[in-house]
This record gives C-alpha cells, sequence and structure tokens, in this order.
C-alpha cells in the first residue's frame, strides 16, 4: 500500500518546529557542549582562529562546525534562489498581467480597487496597533532601573537610522518610486520602482497595435511561467531550508531579552494576530461570493506555505516568489490577480509593519514619558499607515522608516536602540502578517473580477 504523502506545508512546519528546538537546545547548552570537546573557546573556533587554547579540539568539536556552518550554507543558499526570482518575477508578470488586461480601463478598475484595499487595511491595523498599545500600555510602570539595564545594543544602528530620517519625505517618496534608469532599478532591486516601471511598460504595451504587442507580452509571459516553475522546485527544498534558518535564529538570539520586554511584545504579537486570525479571514469571508467563499480554513491552507518561508526569512520580498505560487495554485486567482495584486502588495500593503511602528511609536512615548494627545495618535495612525508603502521587504526593513514617525511625534530617536534587541523575532511575525495580506488581497480582488476559482478546481488543477 501506498504511503499517503505529507502535504508540504506540514513538512515546512515540522521543519520550522525541529529547527527551533535544534536552536533552544544549541543556545541554551552551547558552551557546556563544547568544553568536554576539548574546545575552551568555541567562538574562536567557529570564526577559523583555532588558536593555541582549541589545539586539543576534539573531531566531535570538527563535526559540530561543520553542522554549524552546513545549515547556514542551506539556510542562506535558500534565500539567495528566492532572492534570484524576486526581481525577474515582479518584472516579467506584472508587464504580462498589465499588459494581458489589454483595456486600461480595467486595469484602472483592478488597480483602483487593490489599492484602496491596501489603503484601508493598512490604516485600520495602524490604528488597531495605536489603540492596543494606549489600552496594555506596555512601556508606562517600567522601572528606571529596567529602563536603563534594558538592552541597547544596538545604538549604532539607531543612530544610523536616525540620520536617515532626516532623508526622508512624502515628496520624496512618492518621486523615488519613479526611476531614472530602469536598468539601474533592476541592478539594486529596487522593488517599488520595478512595480512602477513594469505597470508603465505594460500600459505602453496595450497603447500600440496588438501584433505589435504579442511578441513582447509573450516573451513576458514565458520568463514569468518559468520563474514560477522554479519556485515550485524549489519549494522542495523549503522544510530543509526553514529547520535551517530557524535553528540558525534560535540559536544565536536565545530568549533571555523577551522576559524584560514581555509585555512589549506580547502586545505586538496580539495586535499581528488579530489582523492575521480576525480582520484578514473576516475580510475574505465577507467579501467573496456564496458558493465559492474564502473561509478561514481554506484562506490558512492555501497561505501555509508563504507565511512559514515568510516567517524564517523575515521577508516578504524574498517570500514573494512563494506568496504568487500559493495565490494561483493553492487559493484558485488567476494568474494576472496574483501577479498583479501580489506585486503590488510587496511595497504597498504591509499591514504588519503599519500596525508594528504603530506600536513602537505608542510605546516609546509610554517610555520616555511623552503624553499622546488624540491629534498625536491620529498622526501616528496615518504617518505609519502611509509609511509602511515606503518600507523595503527585507528583514528590519521597519527600522529606517521608523525614525520619521519617532521624529514626527518628538519621541527620541535613540529608542529604537530598545527595541532592536527583540526586532528580529518580531520582524519575523509581521512579515507572515505583511504576506498574508497579499494573499487576502488576491482572494478579495480575485472574487469581485470573477477570477476566483472553486475549491474543488484548484484540488482538480493539483491533481493533474
Ligand atoms: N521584514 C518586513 C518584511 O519584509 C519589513 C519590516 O521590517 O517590517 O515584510
Amino acid at each position: 500500500m501506498e504511503r499517503p504523502r505529507l502535504a508540504l506545508h506540514w513538512k515546512i512546519l515540522i521543519g520550522m518546529v525541529l529547527g527551533a528546538a535544534v536552536g533552544f537546545a544549541v543556545n541554551t547548552f552551547a558552551p557546556e557542549m563544547w568544553g568536554p570537546l576539548g574546545v575552551r573557546d568555541s567562538a574562536a573556533y567557529m570564526a577559523h582562529r583555532v588558536s593555541d587554547a582549541n589545539a586539543d579540539a576534539k573531531p566531535v568539536a570538527w563535526v559540530m562546525r561543520f553542522v554549524a556552518e552546513l545549515t547556514q550554507f542551506v539556510g542562506d543558499l535558500f534565500l539567495r534562489c528566492l532572492r534570484f526570482i524576486a526581481v525577474p518575477i515582479v518584472l516579467f508578470s506584472l508587464i504580462f498581467a498589465v499588459a494581458n488586461l489589454g483595456d486600461p480601463r480595467k486595469l484602472g478598475r483592478m488597480g483602483g480597487k487593490t489599492i484602496v484595499l491596501f489603503l484601508f487595511t493598512g490604516f485600520v491595523s495602524a490604528a488597531l496597533g495605536v489603540t492596543i498599545a494606549s489600552v496594555f500600555a506596555p512601556g508606562e510602570g517600567m522601572s528606571a532601573e529596567v529602563r536603563e539595564n534594558l538592552p541597547g545594543a544596538g545604538l549604532a544602528q539607531a543612530e544610523q537610522a536616525e540620520v536617515s530620517a532626516a532623508a526622508i519625505s512624502g515628496w520624496k517618496m512618492a518621486l523615488d518610486a519613479v526611476t531614472t534608469n530602469p536598468f539601474n532599478s533592476i541592478a539594486n532591486g529596487q522593488m517599488l520602482q520595478i512595480v512602477v516601471m513594469s505597470i508603465v511598460i505594460g500600459l505602453g504595451l496595450t497603447m500600440i497595435p496588438k501584433e505589435k504587442a504579442r511578441p513582447a507580452i509573450e516573451v513576458c509571459e514565458s520568463f514569468a511561467e518559468a520563474v514560477l516553475r522554479l519556485v515550485q522546485l524549489l519549494m522542495h527544498a523549503a522544510p530543509y531550508a526553514v529547520f535551517a534558518l530557524m535553528a540558525g535564529i534560535v540559536g544565536s538570539f536565545g530568549v533571555g531579552v523577551f522576559v524584560a520586554l514581555a509585555k512589549y511584545c506580547l502586545v505586538v504579537v496580539g495586535g499581528l494576530a488579530i489582523i492575521l486570525f480576525v480582520i484578514y479571514p473576516t475580510l475574505t469571508t465577507l467579501l467573496t461570493r456564496r458558493g465559492n467563499k474564502v473561509g478561514w480554513r481554506r484562506f490558512f491552507r492555501a497561505t501555509a506555505p508563504a507565511q512559514v518561508v515568510a516567517f524564517s526569512s523575515s521577508s516578504s520580498a524574498a517570500t514573494l516568489p512563494v506568496t504568487m505560487e500559493c495565490a494561483r495554485d493553492r487559493l484558485g486567482a488567476s494568474e494576472d490577480v496574483a501577479s498583479f495584486v501580489c506585486s503590488l502588495g510587496v511595497s504597498f500593503n504591509m499591514d504588519g509593519t503599519a500596525m508594528y511602528q504603530a506600536v513602537v511609536v505608542t510605546f516609546l512615548a509610554q517610555l520616555y514619558g511623552v503624553d499622546l494627545s488624540f491629534a498625536d495618535k491620529l498622526l501616528v495612525t496615518i504617518m505609519a499607515a502611509s509609511l509602511s508603502i515606503g518600507v523595503p521587504g527585507i528583514p528590519g526593513g521597519s527600522l529606517v522608516v521608523m525614525a520619521v514617525v519617532l521624529d514626527s511625534i518628538g519621541v527620541p530617536t535613540q529608542g529604537i536602540a530598545i527595541i532592536l534587541a527583540v526586532d528580529r523575532v518580531l520582524d519575523m511575525c509581521r512579515t507572515v502578517v505583511n504576506v498574508s495580506g497579499d494573499t487576502m488581497g488576491c482572494a478579495i480582488i480575485a472574487a469581485s473580477e470573477g477570477k476566483l476559482k472553486t475549491e474543488a478546481e484548484v484540488a482538480r488543477m493539483g491533481e493533474a
């Protein structure tokens, strides 16, 4: 009898849990583990500086180093492959999606709906962040001693963010979205610029005679198909890569630092959970049609692989190819809707980030004793929602933009140093929300355009 095959998302989840367990064990027992092996300075050993102290290093220590380096290699290789795909996938699939619509008015309708939806969820998420941070007040009642001892190891990075803050303004961000040199944008992976230029090129193709446009559209279609196929293949490696990434993250960060900032972390995670488990499924249930509803179960089944990759990579740009695949092959959105909405979403739709920024600003204001009036809170909401649009979908992308929001209400930007210590793990969580927002958008836009396959059709497609 053939053994039933485990679904991919379960395999990835198992990889994640095992990786976290291994990382936790290494982080907790590492010093004790190396000692009996004859290696007194494991850090130096790992850094290839095998000093005299390690001259008697045992083969077991060598094996441990090999395993640690191998897991790092596997994780990094996977992320590199995904990043390699991110630029071509946006470029080709967005040009194809826009040009294939044929009629600029159709694009206007779909684009308009998508942007309104994204702005709405961004605003709601930021307002949620300000509200729960005000209600639970994680920054109040912390003793001066605890405050001083908060991990501020990232001061240099905070200062850097402070410097960049001066360079960011609404006008500049809008201007920067338009590239002066498309090749430059591609070479530097400037996602917002690539999105805008692909839409413009696609629009150009709809304005010339069909027979002239066809060759270019077909080339884009072929490339878009090919890269998506590569993603499907790559996903077979995802469980192992996720294992390696999680082992590395938990191994190096440990859990100690979360205790001091526990309330703050709980508020962030709670807010993200409300968006993910309440707001998104409610919106998809309300805004898809009877007979072909995207309820809770369908939404999470379809999005799970992208969520796990987002969690372990902290990068919605790197996860984009997987998000697109999930929207198309697991959720059942048509190719053009999936390409269009996900590509747009990677820079326009960052609800997790918007909520996070709102919580951080409110938390730091409480910590520094800055009183926020209702008008201030409204300003924070608007700024967090609109600035989340410019956040690059990379690990720690929020930090640079955060300084602008802090500046606007007079909270010292150095405060960023306090939250840096726990930022990575919260980053993993908000990236999950960011990519889930894109599949939520695909479900709603595809349903409204009559381009959402039913669950039965998706299942048949999977068997074929
Ligand atoms: N890491 C997030 C993302 O890629 C961005 C952020 O820092 O909020 O979606």
